[in-house]
């Protein structure tokens, strides 16, 4: 080994030395009032081995991620604004779902429109001509009753609550969603959903954090960070950003993310689909095997500058990865002024617009059933 490696190892060893050991903590304090006049709050969660999440009521909104790079230097990894009026505002406004939890519905449905059992429903056409993550007053923007969940010396929870009304945005059936966040210190952060209905409607979950592992706002975007997404296929769509309903292989295509791959390498490619959508904003197909109620590895990030990973697991049938191309470098957050392909979202998912798709796997939700389903973020660094 050179000296120079023989100090980088000295560095990294006192780094690691002082990476804060110890027991899973979670604190609630107050993150003001929305403009309505309603108390809001923020809930952080610390793993007791470097990573730190936080999140409000509002929206159930992470706002914070913090993890240590490969020299045990925290940074916050997802995109995010310093205070709740920014949310109420830019992050509204702007279209822009930082960190929420969407519902009722993630992702498009054609023309607002969908039919269930003969009878047809409309919802708000927020993202012209398609509605988009569940109509104008979403979960996104709805506040969650919060409570601590089970807590042990390797993890904290937290729960959040939301009674959706029957009509709610147009959709049918009160529907009764429970989320919870864990942080365990494997530095995994875990969302679980489960939802009952009153009536026959139609229900895809997600969270929508925008990650870049170099820090938020960090000055390269994400195009040399690496993915690798378990997927042979992905749901091509028209121009408005609905699947055309069939599948496609991602071999000889951008889409190919089946071995770690930047991702800037393609994103200046002259693909249609790619043009169409100014970037990555696709659902890849993830491929399953064996237990489907068991969290099966969908996506892996690696930014080899920082070291930092992030493996995401879930039950869900896709992912809809998105490379910010709507952020135009007009709204200042936490970490400066976002732009397009500052970050990418992993949101796990059914296929958009299932609704009117009968070829994809059906989001229908009955009185008597009970949705579930579960994402692992685990954070890590490769050395
Ligand atoms: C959608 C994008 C949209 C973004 C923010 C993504 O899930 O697919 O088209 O711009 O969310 O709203």
């Amino acid at each position: 080994m050179t000296q120079s490696g023989n100090l980088a190892g000295a560095a990294l060893l006192a780094a690691v030395a002082a990476t804060p050991a110890g027991a899973a903590t979670l604190t609630t304090a107050s993150f003001g009032v929305t403009a309505d006049g309603k108390p809001v709050t923020l809930t952080t969660m610390t793993s007791g081995h470097g990573v730190t999440v936080k999140f409000m009521s509002y929206g159930g909104i992470i706002t914070e991620i913090i993890t240590p790079d490969r020299q045990g230097r925290p940074t916050n990894i997802v995109l995010g604004f310093p205070s709740l009026r920014d949310y109420e505002t830019k992050s509204a406004e702007g279209g822009l779902y930082f960190g929420a939890l969407i519902g009722r519905y993630a992702n498009r449905i054609a023309k607002g429109h969908f039919s269930l059992d003969g009878q047809d429903y409309s919802l708000d056409i927020n993202n012209t001509p398609n509605a988009l993550h569940g109509g104008l007053k979403g979960f996104d923007k709805q506040i969650w009753d919060v409570k601590p969940g089970a807590t042990s010396g390797r993890s904290v929870s937290a729960m959040l609550h939301l009674t959706s009304p029957d009509g709610d945005q147009g959709f049918p059936g009160t529907l009764n969603v429970d989320v919870s966040y864990t942080l365990s210190d494997d530095n995994a952060f875990s969302i679980q959903y489960r939802a009952t209905t009153d009536k026959d409607t139609v229900l895809n979950l997600t969270n929508h954090a925008y990650f870049n592992l170099a820090g938020a706002g960090s000055p390269n975007g994400v195009f040399q960070q690496l993915l690798t997404v378990n997927a042979d296929q992905y749901t091509p769509t028209d121009k408005t950003s609905i699947p055309l309903g069939h599948n496609v292989p991602v071999a000889g295509t951008p889409f190919d993310f089946r071995k770690p791959t930047a991702i800037g390498l393609h994103l200046r490619s002259d693909d249609e689909q790619l043009i169409w959508a100014q970037g990555y904003d696709h659902n890849w197909v993830l491929n399953k095997r064996g237990d489907l109620a068991a969290p099966q590895f969908a996506v892996r990030a690696h930014d080899p500058a920082s070291g930092r990973t992030l493996e995401c697991l879930t039950t869900e049938p896709g992912v809809q990865i998105y490379t910010a191309n709507f952020l135009k470098g007009i709204y200042a957050g936490n970490g400066g002024v976002y732009r397009q392909t500052d970050a990418f979202t992993l949101e796990t998912q059914h296929f958009p617009d299932s609704p009117n798709q009968p070829s994809f796997p059906t989001t229908e939700l009955k009185p008597g059933q009970t949705f579930n389903s579960t994402t692992i973020f685990r954070f890590g660094v490769q050395k």
